[in-house]
């Protein structure tokens, strides 16, 4: 294994780009958790972020709020402004492992695992979030809802870092965080829900019912729509669309799709006159 340690962005981007097959390495939580039993990841070179102190910071500018490629979770849970303006970003950092790992895992390190049970993908995208890549080549951003091809695919080259995450501050009427897990804490997601209303109007993100974190476009529509619904039943025709879930160690797919449309119901009832 070799281990490189970069002290400024430019020459961790230098160094992707010359040796592809380098694997950043930022709060570790991911990645070194199959050490023991992958015996090929202890021939990687990985390419430590810790002292690319660049990336580190969150900021607030007039449209965005910015994450920084190491922001960590409890680096938005300190926040006050995150709590009233992004209030599920606290909800799903609170979620995720446990203060341990909100210490030290990061929203980037999340988007590039890539698991579709990931907790903090669902509400950045809600959110409208962009990734912000960077290589030596320059910066390109892609709306983290279009960032999934496929089951841990995902338009990120090699040679690119992300380098920040950047999301729209606008208005919400609507905002919805749940996690389904055996408990609260330590728990990998068996359903996922979050849910955004704003002026560009509805969001509904889910995740462990799909191979990505996935948008469900056609519950979406249904709201946009105003298409009545009087039982959580009354949103499955939706989900058929929208999600395909697997049977697995934690749950069956029928489970998943019974409990995601209770959990959009239930959520929605209330704010929604046309959900009765
Ligand atoms: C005990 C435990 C409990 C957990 N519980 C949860 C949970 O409840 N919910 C949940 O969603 N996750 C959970 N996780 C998974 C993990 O903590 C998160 O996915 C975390 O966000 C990963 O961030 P990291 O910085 O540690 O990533 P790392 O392990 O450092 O990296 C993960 C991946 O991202 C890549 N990467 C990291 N940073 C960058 C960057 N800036 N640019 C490009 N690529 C990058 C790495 O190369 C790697 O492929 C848990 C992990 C553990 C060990």
């Amino acid at each position: 294994m070799s281990v490189l340690s970069p002290g400024t962005l430019g020459e961790a981007l230098g160094i992707l780009a010359k040796d592809h097959a380098a694997t950043p390495l930022s709060g570790g939580t991911d990645l070194l958790v199959h050490w023991p039993v992958r015996l090929e990841a202890h021939e990687r070179t990985y390419l430590d972020l810790s002292g690319v102190n660049e990336l580190k910071a969150h900021t607030w500018t007039k449209r965005d709020l910015v994450l920084g490629g190491r922001t960590t979770y409890w680096d938005i849970v300190g926040d006050s402004q995150a709590a009233r303006e992004f209030p599920l970003l606290v909800a799903a950092a609170r979620v995720v492992g446990a203060i341990q790992i909100q210490t030290r895992g990061t929203w980037a390190g999340n988007i590039v695992n890539a698991s579709p049970a990931a907790d903090g993908v669902p509400a950045l995208m809600a959110y409208g979030a962009v990734v912000v890549l960077e290589s030596t080549a320059g910066r390109e951003e892609v709306p983290l809802d279009r960032f999934y091809q496929g089951y841990k695919k995902m338009s990120r080259r090699p040679d690119q870092l992300i380098v920040a995450i950047r999301i729209p501050r606008r208005s919400y009427d609507v905002q919805v965080f749940q996690k389904v897990g055996s408990r609260r804490a330590q728990a990998i997601t068996k359903v996922g829900l979050a849910i955004t209303r704003s002026d560009l109007g509805w969001r509904v993100v889910a995740n462990s019912v799909a191979p990505t974190v996935c948008r469900c476009h056609a519950v979406e529509h249904m709201l946009e729509s105003k298409v009545p619904v009087s039982s959580p039943d009354g949103f499955f025709q939706g989900l058929e669309r929208d999600i395909s879930p697997i049977d697995d160690i934690r749950s069956t797919a029928e489970y998943r799709k019974i409990v995601l449309s209770r959990l959009i119901y239930f959520e929605l009832r209330g704010a929604c006159d046309w959900i009765t």
